[in-house]
């Protein structure tokens, strides 16, 4: 590929840092159009329709979403790499509307930038420029290149004490080309093309012949699954996942099916058709990302759940805002009060474990008590947590490795 007919419009009001960042974008081999003011942003915008923007959200005169409402409205394919000197969570507020409208939402960068950063935006493969078709995903499953990452759960038990229960499957394309995906550059697209039942099948069959290994080597582990909701208007799924889990020998009270809230609020008579026999069926059920998307409190009360999966975004905030502190507290209470299992999920930190742990949270995910990790890692990640447990303050004893 020629580089070099790639072009990069910088868009910073500051001409010092516009200039620093075209340095680099022409150093890394690209054609870099500078502008540091609104009408010339445009003219270059239009004159050449650049494969890559990197805009600063924070400009005199305009705003950068002022800036990101044009692109949308000219169905920009642009992929856009946001560059403030604001918090993390304002380039992360940025970046979902930019994704709302429709664009192509590349890196997030927060100054003070330096030229490594800049560089790492520009080489990393622009996944999010990645378009797949539904044949892509056939393809991937067909020839084995689709895998599911486990990602510990721990509970707290009867005595006070913690220990990991469960993991979590998630699905990953180990791409011949582009690498490791993560789930949010495909999920929509097998969503939007009905691949996502073949997949959530080989999600299933992976992890429940998973669950037989771990068994052999004395760890039994409950697992989540990641259900669509575009799935919940199949009525046969409920037998269709019994007879993979009486296949493979495996006790529906093994299996989580994690619902996300989006996906139970479109097709509420069939979904509850179908979530009401899985419960029946003895699968526990956990509504997943519980505060973002259609929420509705009607829902959780009217459907089968066991488990309220609050959403990571306001746990890993809960320090620095009060407000997602405040719906944490408010969740883990609502969950308690209905008879659910309150699970926080974007645990990254001792501190917010302790707080978590201090609010009556009995369930608990995140990169703090281990990030996911392929079936062969997994026991020794496990291994890890319970050699770790006194600096966590968390003991494992139910749990027994052997090597
Ligand atoms: P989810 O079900 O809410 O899964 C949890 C996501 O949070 C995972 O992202 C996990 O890596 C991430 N995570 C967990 N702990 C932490 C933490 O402490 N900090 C941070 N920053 N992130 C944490 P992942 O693997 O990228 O998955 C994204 C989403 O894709 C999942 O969100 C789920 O909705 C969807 N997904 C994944 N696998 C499947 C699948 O097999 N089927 C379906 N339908 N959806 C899937
Ligand atoms: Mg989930
Ligand atoms: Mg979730």
């Amino acid at each position: 590929m020629n580089f070099k007919k790639q072009k990069v419009l910088v868009m910073d009001d500051d001409k010092n840092i516009s200039s620093f960042i075209a340095d680099v974008v022409e150093s890394e081999g690209y054609t870099a159009l500078e502008s540091s003011d609104m009408g010339t942003f445009k003219k270059y915008y239009n004159e050449h329709f650049p494969e890559r923007i990197i805009l600063d959200l924070q400009l005199l005169g305009c705003d950068g979403i002022e800036l990101i409402r044009y692109l949308a409205a000219e169905k920009s394919t642009s992929e856009i790499i946001l560059v403030s000197g604001a918090d993390r969570r304002t380039l992360v507020t940025a970046h979902r509307l930019g994704e709302q409208h429709g664009l192509k939402m590349g890196e997030m960068l927060q100054k003070p930038i330096t030229d490594k950063m800049l560089e790492g935006a520009l080489r990393r493969k622009s996944k999010s420029l990645l378009k797949f078709g539904g044949e892509d995903i056939l393809a991937a499953l067909a020839e084995d290149h689709m895998t599911a990452v486990f990602q510990p759960q721990i509970v707290c038990g009867q005595d006070g004490r913690w220990s990991i229960d469960g993991v979590e499957a998630l699905a990953r394309w180990n791409h011949k080309e582009f690498g490791m995906i993560t789930p949010d550059k495909f999920i929509p697209c097998a969503e939007e093309t009905g691949m996502i039942g073949p997949l959530t099948d080989y999600i299933l069959q992976k992890s429940l012949r998973y669950i037989r290994e771990w068994e052999k080597e004395g760890v039994n582990l409950k697992v989540a699954i990641n259900l669509s909701g575009t799935m919940l208007s199949d009525l046969s799924l409920p037998d269709r996942i019994e007879k993979q889990l009486d296949k493979a020998r495996v006790s529906s009270s093994q299996i989580v099916l994690e619902v996300t809230e989006t996906a139970v609020m479109s097709d509420i008579k069939g979904a509850s058709d179908i979530l009401t026999r899985l419960r029946l069926k003895g699968f526990e059920l956990s509504m997943d990302d519980f505060g973002t998307g259609y929420s509705s409190l009607s829902q959780l009360y009217r459907l089968p759940f066991s488990e309220l999966k609050i959403d990571r975004s306001f746990v890993m905030e809960m320090h620095d805002n009060k407000e997602a502190g405040v719906i944490v507290r408010s969740l883990i209470d609502l969950a308690h009060n209905l008879g659910l299992v309150a699970c926080a999920e974007g645990v990254e930190d001792k501190r917010t474990f302790q707080e978590l742990t201090d609010l009556g949270c009995k369930k608990m995910q995140g990169f703090y008590f281990g990030k996911p990790v392929n079936a062969d890692n997994l026991l020794h990640s496990i291994r890890q947590f319970n050699n770790q447990q006194l600096d966590y303050s968390v003991r494992t004893p139910g749990l027994h490795v052997t090597h």
